[in-house]
């Protein structure tokens, strides 16, 4: 069985002293071992990233450009091989595994306009003869922590920027899939990327652990689940970074009595149940407004899903793959055949469809009658499960998005575009979607929850990496007259 490992420096490195388990969730079996990286390991790739500093961030940036641009076009042309490896790995279908990538390039696409972005202003005569202007320079070395759901999409949406912005990287993906990193790495490099530039540390907590305690680490940027997101913001700011931890998700999809129920239905299938539910942005809750709504959606959603064919990632029948393990899997069924104890109504139940072989899968579930205080609807439960909550008018169905604690995404379906721009006044979450079910900003715009969805105060990607991953300066300058020279103890006044 093949040992996956680091990639450190330009090499690979580690070794099998302590392993973790790589399933292929369509069989259920283990494929690979990943190696755990002990605390010097992880030092060791913060060490070779502080290393190629300096010359990185001394790097033109026309040259640093360069290399997204070959970057890109090498995530073209090695697409379907990235992608068999997410498959392979995750269980999402190759599809899904490909549209993945086509998200991650557009942060590829954005970082090959970094002459543009790291841009700073000046101001000539802030007083006489004084002029002033800003610089954004690196923060140092960057640690990216990421989740098993998105295995090249999430580590784009950090690396592009924070390498674009003259940063070198230490990357922990997640154990369960670390192959597409190792892969992501040597495209890097393949495109021009000096050595040491970005580093891959396999690893669970004491590689985790490791990276939040290192001096030369000076940003952390974590994507995962809401506790561990907590917990990464709480240790590294401690430590005196700069951190963003993105959290779990709990993703409301409002009907209105005037949306395209149809349009809607199909909506709230392909967003519900698209990569197995395992995706930050999934509709997880159906708010239908009015009790007509809800039945009218609650029999549309589960005719559709009648014919849903769900299968290993790789045949091109398949519409949804496995869960990512065991485990996980038997997690999100407890919460299906917990909900009718909770006084919930089971309308299709994924837990009684049965599978050929040892694979992850599980049918998908819909659940009516759903109400907050339910486990069911309190907590993220990351799988194919799609939860119908009854509200009577667009103020309940507010209130609903507003006080659950998660605020990553919503969407509200109407025709109207009047209640539309209502709802984007007034509701409190970070990304929203007017019949759009999943709203996941294009690459020139930044992703980002509220409440604790997001820890931190920076979105990822886009704009505001650029923010995060750079340190302003400002620089005061005077060229003075030497016939004008003067002493003054007084406070400079530019007045
Ligand atoms: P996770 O929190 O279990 O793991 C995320 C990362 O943290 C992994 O690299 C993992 O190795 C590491 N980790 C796990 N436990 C740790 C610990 N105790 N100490 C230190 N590090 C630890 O998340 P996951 O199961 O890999 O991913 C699914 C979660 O990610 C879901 O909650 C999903 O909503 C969330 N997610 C959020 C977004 C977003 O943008 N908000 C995007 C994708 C996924």
């Amino acid at each position: 069985m093949s040992l996956i490992r680091h990639h450190v420096a330009g090499a690979e490195t580690g070794t099998a002293d302590r392993t973790g388990e790589v399933y292929d969730p369509a069989t259920g079996r283990v494929q690979h071992e990943v190696a755990l990286a002990s605390e010097a390991e992880t030092r060791a790739a913060v060490a070779a990233a502080a290393a190629a500093l300096p010359a990185w961030r001394a790097t033109s940036l026309i040259k640093r450009a360069d290399v997204f641009f070959r970057l890109r076009h090498l995530l073209v042309e090695r697409a379907d091989e990235l992608a068999a490896i997410i498959t392979s790995e995750h269980g999402k279908v190759l599809s899904d595994a490909k549209g993945e990538i086509s998200r991650g390039i557009e942060n590829v696409e954005f970082a090959a306009g970094l002459v543009h972005l790291l841009k700073g202003e000046r101001s000539e005569q802030v007083s006489r003869g004084v002029d002033v202007h800003s610089v954004k320079q690196p923060v140092g070395v960057v640690a990216c922590i990421t989740p098993f759901n998105f295995p090249v999409m999430v580590p784009l949406w950090m690396t592009a920027s924070a390498i674009a912005c003259g940063n070198t990287v230490v990357l922990k993906p997640s154990e369960k899939d670390p192959s597409a990193s190792l892969f992501l790495a040597r495209l890097y490099e393949e495109a021009g990327l000096p050595p040491g530039v970005l580093n891959v540390v396999q690893g669970d907590k004491v590689a985790v652990d490791t990276l939040l305690d290192a001096p030369e680490v000076r940003a952390v940027s974590f994507v995962g689940s809401t506790p561990i997101a907590r917990s990464i913001y709480a240790r590294a700011a401690a430590n005196g970074k700069r951190v963003q931890a993105l959290g779990g998700a709990k993703n409301h999809m409002v009907v209105m009595p005037d949306a395209d129920l149809d349009a809607a239905a199909d909506a709230a299938v392909s967003a519900a149940y698209g990569s197995a539910g395992e995706r930050c942005m999934a509709v997880s809750v159906l708010v239908a407004v009015g009790d007509d709504v809800a039945d009218a959606l609650v029999a549309k959603v589960a005719e559709r899903v009648a014919t849903l064919r769900i299968g290993p990632g790789t045949d091109p029948g398949s519409e949804m793959g496995p869960l990512i393990t065991g485990a996980h899997r038997d997690a999100v069924a407890s919460y299906v055949t917990g909900a009718a104890g909770e006084g919930a109504t089971v309308v299709v139940d994924g837990t009684a469809q049965r599978f050929d072989g040892d694979g992850f899968f599980l049918g998908v579930s819909l659940v009516d009658h759903v109400r907050p205080g339910m486990r069911v609807y309190d907590d993220e439960i990351f799988g194919p499960v799609l939860s119908v909550v009854r509200v009577a008018d667009y103020d309940e169905a507010v209130d609903l998005v507003n006080t659950s604690p998660f605020a990553n995404g919503t969407a509200v379906f109407t025709r109207d575009g009047g209640t539309a721009r209502q709802f984007e006044f007034d509701i409190e979450v970070g990304m929203v979607g007017v019949n759009v079910p999943i709203p996941v900003p294009v690459g020139a715009f930044s992703f980002g929850g509220w409440r604790n969805s997001l820890f931190g105060d920076s979105h990822i990607y886009g704009p505001e990496s650029i923010h995060f991953y750079t340190r302003s300066k400002v620089v005061t300058t005077r060229w003075p007259d030497p016939s004008e020279s003067q002493i003054s103890l007084g406070f400079p006044s530019n007045h």
